[in-house]
């Protein structure tokens, strides 16, 4: 295991390159941010803008995919105040028992700039079985939850005619992943690695569900996809999680502050909805050898808000403690007991990445506290 001379992001991650200089993909495109003529492309979003403006009678003229967080915020006051378009916003609910945070957050983004939200709350039978044979076979429990996030919001923008439907970053282009090459257009997200194709034969064979429960998970028709302009804010005007969260706070958005200090987490703003959900986040530990810590002390070290050795504290005291809480109420829903649970977390440890100490407990080989 290697990490970025700059941030403290491990080889590890997949789809990740390091250059000849030992720097990370996600490093190298938030440095060729300060190269990129923000005015012209904000002038390409204007554009966009004005085509679909209107173009839908009264109803809808856009569509955002928001879950409730910071970045839905944001992106629905750059779309509705900033831009004066009509938007519908699209949202997956998951069957999880929601932080008080991410109940009101859902409310408040409706109340606050006043729009609809069109939601999806899945066949809670189908995702129990799914989750368990994704979670045992891959270690992947939410795919069900993560594959609906990109494809409902398409399905129902083919029907309510808004096929200007708005995303809001790239997350392979700007922290390295499988679909790393810039564009505007969101149409290959499904590509990025989060909810990749599986074949549904094995779901129906293995996982116990049928094809009919299958229905809402699919990608659209290549000739349906043709007809929708999916596009990502992240390359129109410089994305920065943390002047979300501020823009966010000032209009009502609750963080976990007084709620929930989760163990595992080094900030308290994002994926904040529910906590069995950050189970499957947490996962990338024993895979990959990172995890949300990793994640974000990286993109801290990025933007300058902390040096690379304290972001190495933050990894060490952090990343590996998945957050009891998550694991009681994953286990409450799916129906597994905590010995249960804690053997399939075993047995997904990379054995490459992680050796047993004098107490049985994993740990890195090569951490980036030691190098
Ligand atoms: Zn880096």
């Amino acid at each position: 295991m290697k990490y970025c001379k700059k941030c403290v992001m491990p080889d590890t991650r997949p789809g990740i390159v390091f250059d000849e200089e030992g720097v990370c993909s996600a490093c190298r495109s938030y440095e060729r941010r300060k190269t990129i003529d923000w005015d012209e492309r904000w002038k390409e979003f204007e554009a966009l803008c004005d085509k679909y403006r209107g173009s839908n009678g009264d109803g809808p003229d856009c569509a955002i995919a928001v879950s409730g967080g910071k970045d839905s915020h944001y992106q629905v006051h750059l779309l509705k105040d900033v831009m004066h378009m009509n938007p519908i916003l699209f949202s997956v609910e998951d069957n999880f028992p929601m932080t008080k945070a991410g109940v009101h957050n859902l409310k408040n983004i409706s109340e606050e700039f006043g729009c609809t939200i069109i939601s999806i709350k899945p066949n809670i039978k189908a995702q129990k079985k799914l989750m368990r044979y994704m979670f045992e076979k891959y270690g992947k429990p939410t795919w069900y939850i993560d594959r609906l996030i990109y494809t409902y919001p398409l399905l129902m923008a083919s029907k309510y005619n808004t096929p200007f439907l708005i995303y809001g970053e790239n997350v392979s282009y700007e922290y390295g992943g499988q679909d790393a090459k810039e564009s505007y257009s969101a149409k290959e997200q499904l590509k990025n690695g989060v909810a990749s194709d599986i074949d549904e034969q094995e779901l129906i064979k293995e996982a116990g569900v049928t094809v009919q429960d299958l229905f809402f998970t699919r990608a659209p028709r290549p000739e349906e996809l043709d007809n929708l302009d999916p596009v990502y804010i992240s390359y129109f005007q410089e994305w920065n999680s943390f002047r979300n969260y501020e823009y966010a706070k000032k209009h009502g958005f609750h963080d976990l502050t007084h709620e929930w200090d989760r163990t595992h987490h080094v900030e308290n703003f994002d994926q904040i909805d529910s906590r069995a959900y950050l189970v499957h986040s947490w996962l990338k530990y024993p895979k990959f050898g990172h995890a949300s810590a990793t994640d974000y002390a990286a993109r801290m070290v990025r933007y300058g808000m902390i040096n690379r050795d304290e972001a190495k504290t933050l990894v060490k005291e952090h990343d590996h403690a998945l957050d009891p809480e998550c694991v009681r109420d994953f286990c409450d829903f799916c129906g597994y007991s905590e010995t249960e649970f804690w053997n399939i977390i075993d047995s997904l440890y990379n054995r490459d990445l992680f050796e047993k100490n004098c107490f049985g407990k994993w740990e890195l080989k090569n951490p980036v506290w030691a190098e």
